[in-house]
């Protein structure tokens, strides 16, 4: 089993199924992965967009937070 390195989720990934250099992307943080070993497998977090990130972020907080509501609301009707 690994884990992401940024948010640490488990990531059900075959060592047998992965090469060397392969960009896979977090199921949960999407974060950029790549594969720099196998056997055993080990990732590391492509951010070279880091700085662009921060910026767009203040752009989208309201929209990230109405969609944190909507998911909220959809947990409580089941
Ligand atoms: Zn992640």
């Amino acid at each position: 089993m690994v884990r992401c390195p940024k948010c640490a989720v488990e990531i059900d990934l075959d060592e047998d199924e992965v090469e060397e250099g392969e960009i896979l992307n977090c199921p949960e943080c999407e974060a950029e992965l790549e594969v720099v070993q196998t056997h055993p497998v080990h990732l590391n977090v492509i951010s070279e967009d880091e700085d662009e990130e921060e910026a767009e972020t203040e752009g989208d907080d309201g929209d990230m937070r109405d969609q944190a509501l909507e998911d909220e609301e959809e947990d409580l009707e089941e």
